[in-house]
């Protein structure tokens, strides 16, 4: 298995010799040698025995998911999306969608929570 730098704009398939892992007190990581993002690497050896990294689970693809909130003239907020779907392969990520307005809210915290719920809905349907 090859590791695959989690960096959305990135996504560089690494041979494991092309990756020079490296342990510190938080663990197992290495740095992407094409963007330089650091990866968390999971040791899965048995105690005492040799070293078996592997990349950590993740539940799906890291979608860069930008969830804000512009405030308005008279005081309110609108909700703003930006979606970045990540594919699986090298280079290849889905062109930017976004939202300039999703509603208006009292406070920036609600327009936030609700530009976020948009985003887990849109990625969940186009799954
Ligand atoms: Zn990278």
């Amino acid at each position: 298995m090859p590791f695959i730098c989690e960096n959305v704009e990135c996504r560089a398939v690494l041979a494991r010799g092309q990756v020079r892992s490296s342990h510190e007190d938080e663990g197992w990581y290495f740095y992407c040698p094409d963007c330089k993002t650091r990866n968390e690497l999971k040791d899965i050896g048995v105690p005492g025995g040799p070293v078996e990294l592997v990349q950590p689970e993740r539940s799906d693809l890291p979608h860069k998911i930008i969830a804000t909130a512009r405030p308005l003239e008279d005081g309110r907020y609108a909700a703003q999306l930006r979606v970045q779907r990540a594919l699986g392969t090298k280079g290849t990520y889905a062109v930017e969608e976004h939202w300039e307005q999703l509603g208006v809210f009292p406070d920036a915290q609600e327009a936030i929570a609700h530009a976020k719920s948009m985003a887990i809905d849109l990625l969940e349907r186009k799954a």
